[in-house]
């Protein structure tokens, strides 16, 4: 399989020679055809296997496909991780492959200011990468609507359940559209896990590494 092969569009194909990437990982190759056709997915897969670009590449190409203007203080695509450097890590992935696409990224997480997250995201942005409890927070101001989200990824979903936060994330959940792509990443399946896929996943596609 190649990158071409799967049917990325241009701009993100150039980007991925320019990173020196020549062939998918087995997550992207699996992940890329499912997520392209617009299905939910539930990817079993561990840090280090390429997921990351595996959401991030059909997603971009999705965002090129149907470029729409950005509407104020709302995300088109909203992916949710569970530490901040993770959400970092997220952030520059997309950048990095959306950089002939003229994409626009910010990256919202607990542990500093407010202030500069609200004045990011008060002309909208394409892709919002977020913690849970700081993107609550900006909900529950205004100063955040995900109310016309497209896509939401939920990454690293096990580690979020170590960490706490299923009941921000439900909560999170409520208020986006009922019309969407749900991604869904884990490592492990545990029981709460299952069940917070069942919830959010209709009909996923299932890829594991
Ligand atoms: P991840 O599992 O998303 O954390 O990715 C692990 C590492 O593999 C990152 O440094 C990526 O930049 C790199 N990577 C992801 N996909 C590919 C690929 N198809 N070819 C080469 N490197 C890749």
């Amino acid at each position: 399989t190649t990158f071409s092969s799967l049917g990325l569009a241009e701009p993100i194909l150039r980007a991925l020679k320019e990173e020196g990437y020549e062939n998918p990982t087995p997550i992207q190759a699996q992940a890329i055809p499912e997520l392209l056709t617009g299905r939910d997915l539930l990817g079993i897969a561990q840090t280090g296997t390429g997921k990351t670009a595996a959401f991030a590449l059909p997603i971009l190409h999705r965002l090129n496909a149907a470029k729409r203007s950005r509407k104020p203080r709302s995300a088109r695509v909203l992916v949710l991780a569970p530490t901040r450097e993770l959400a970092a890590q997220i952030g520059d992935n997309f950048e990095k492959y959306g950089r002939h696409m003229g994409v626009r990224v910010a990256v919202i997480v607990g542990g500093v200011r407010p202030g500069p997250q609200v004045r990011a995201m008060a002309p909208g942005v394409d892709v919002l990468v977020a913690t849970p409890g700081r993107l609550l927070d900006h909900i529950g101001e205004r100063a955040i609507s995900i109310a016309e989200t497209e896509v939401v990824v939920l990454d690293e979903a096990d580690h979020m359940l170590d960490l706490g936060f299923i009941v921000p994330l439900r909560r999170i959940i409520k208020h986006l559209p009922a019309k969407r792509q749900n991604l869904f990443f884990s490592a492990t399946m545990p029981k709460e896990i299952g069940a917070l896929a069942g919830d959010m996943l209709h009909e996923p596609a299932k890829v594991s590494v």
